[in-house]
């Protein structure tokens, strides 16, 4: 069967596909109007189905996250029936509360990126969308009660800085942000959660620790040779090993929300008001030409 929530990642579907935890059905790259969209796995060897795309490559073929199609990765998703996102990706960690290998469902960002397509509509009046709340709540919920369930060690809030890279952030750059309320720093999900929004999807923020950011809570010395300059220890890599092993299973666990009916939120009445203002369609598809 068809799914009807779709999992982002990056280097871990790929990992993961590659070692069996993800099983299924190789979809492939997805033509659309933006281009070819990242390779999409239908996963159906947890609970229930997923789709999982693969944002880049890993090893070398991962480039700078300004260079992702995002666009195509959402148009994608959508188009296979996808009524919601729950993304992956790692972060820093500034505040003193968080640790490796922690789980943090996102409930709030500041965008600091300026090279990304960040709408779908940047020659008519449709991009003009009220960003509250950021993620969706129910998807949250749902994702951050499953992380509960197996005791991932997680946090169901957490305001993320989001800047362009790929270079990691300068410790004057993450004092600036402690000060203005930054838990995390990472360099994703946006425009991810931007683009989802208008086409009407659900979209949930699944941020784990992979360090701890420059003077963040447990500054470390340069280390010559050392995984993200001595950055990351053996220690922390296993503990995020750990959580992203349970990528699927919230995934699935959200997937089952949603096949239920569970998911209460205003999410897919995002352009609600554009549709009858502007008396467009109810094929979202063509919003997309929808400029005068
Ligand atoms: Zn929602």
């Amino acid at each position: 069967m068809a799914a009807m929530i779709a999992c982002i990642a990056g280097e871990e579907i790929t990992r993961q596909w590659s070692d069996g935890q993800l099983a299924g059905e190789e979809l492939g790259r997805r033509e659309t109007p933006f281009g070819l969209s990242g390779p999409i796995y239908h996963v159906t060897n947890h609970e229930r189905p997923f789709y999982a795309l693969a944002r880049y490559g890993s090893g070398l073929a991962k480039p700078a996250p300004h260079r992702i199609n995002n666009r195509a990765n959402i148009y994608a998703l959508k188009d296979l029936g996808a009524a919601g996102v729950l993304a992956w990706g790692p972060g820093g960690a500034i505040t003193h509360d968080l640790a490796v290998g922690n789980l943090v469902m996102l409930s709030d960002l500041i965008d600091q990126t300026f090279l990304r397509n960040q709408t779908f509509f940047a020659d008519c009046a449709l991009g003009y969308l009220r960003q509250f709340p950021v993620f969706c709540p129910a998807l949250s919920r749902v994702a951050a009660e499953a992380a509960g369930r197996v005791n991932l060690a997680h946090h169901t809030a957490g305001t993320a800085a989001v800047r362009e890279g790929p270079r990691l952030e300068t410790p004057a750059e993450i004092r600036t942000l402690a000060a203005v309320g930054a838990a995390l720093v990472t360099h994703l999900f946006v425009p991810e959660v931007f683009l989802a929004r208008e086409l009407q999807m659900c979209y949930a923020a699944a941020c784990y620790v992979v360090n701890y950011a420059e003077t963040g809570s447990r500054h470390r010395p340069f280390a010559a040779g050392g995984l993200f300059g001595g950055l990351v220890t053996a220690t922390d890599a296993e503990r995020v090993t750990a959580t992203v092993r349970r990528m699927g299973e919230l995934v699935s666990a959200v997937a089952a929300a949603a096949e239920a009916g569970d998911l209460s939120c205003d999410c897919a009445a995002t352009m609600a008001r554009n549709v009858e203002v502007y008396g467009l369609s109810d094929d979202w598809r063509t919003w997309l030409d929808a400029a005068p």
